[in-house]
């Protein structure tokens, strides 16, 4: 179930920058909300048509830039220029180690990593923003592969 706090962060944001109230986004924000894990914009567009047959390509784009910048999305780079989206709204700091072959994107515990950057930061007298840890290299699966 989506949560309704979710509901209405979008909600807000789409009052406050009087967009068009439209259902498609909140369809789209019930797709990716209730699917864990990174999802390029393709990948996201196939589940919605699952659960919205009748939603075009163009109208989850941009239900998804909306999401984005309501604060409920973040966008990962990941190879080839591909980006994926994962929750942002209260989705814990955590680190991604990349696949190059085959753009797979696992999560691990970054705590310990942030933990030292916001003491790298504080030395420097830095204000971060946002922390990021991500390692580039080759799944397991496409290890066997080669
Ligand atoms: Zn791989
Ligand atoms: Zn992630």
């Amino acid at each position: 179930m989506m949560s309704q706090e979710e509901v209405k962060i979008l909600a807000d944001y789409i009052a406050e920058n009087a967009l068009r109230n439209t259902h498609q986004r909140f369809d789209v924000l019930d797709v990716f909300i209730n699917s864990e894990g990174h999802f390029s914009i393709e990948e996201l567009h196939e589940l919605v048509k699952k659960k919205y047959p009748k939603a075009s390509f163009s109208s989850t784009f941009r239900a998804m830039q909306v999401i984005e910048k309501a604060g409920l999305a973040a966008r990962i780079s990941g190879v080839d220029g591909v980006f994926r989206f994962e929750h942002l709204y209260k989705h814990q700091n955590h680190g991604h180690l990349v696949c190059t072959q085959c753009g797979q994107i696992i999560e691990y515990d970054n705590s310990k990593i942030i933990k030292l950057q916001k003491k790298i930061a504080a030395a420097h007298h830095f204000e971060p923003i946002r922390f990021g840890a991500k390692v580039r290299g080759i799944c397991r699966n496409c290890q066997v592969k080669r």
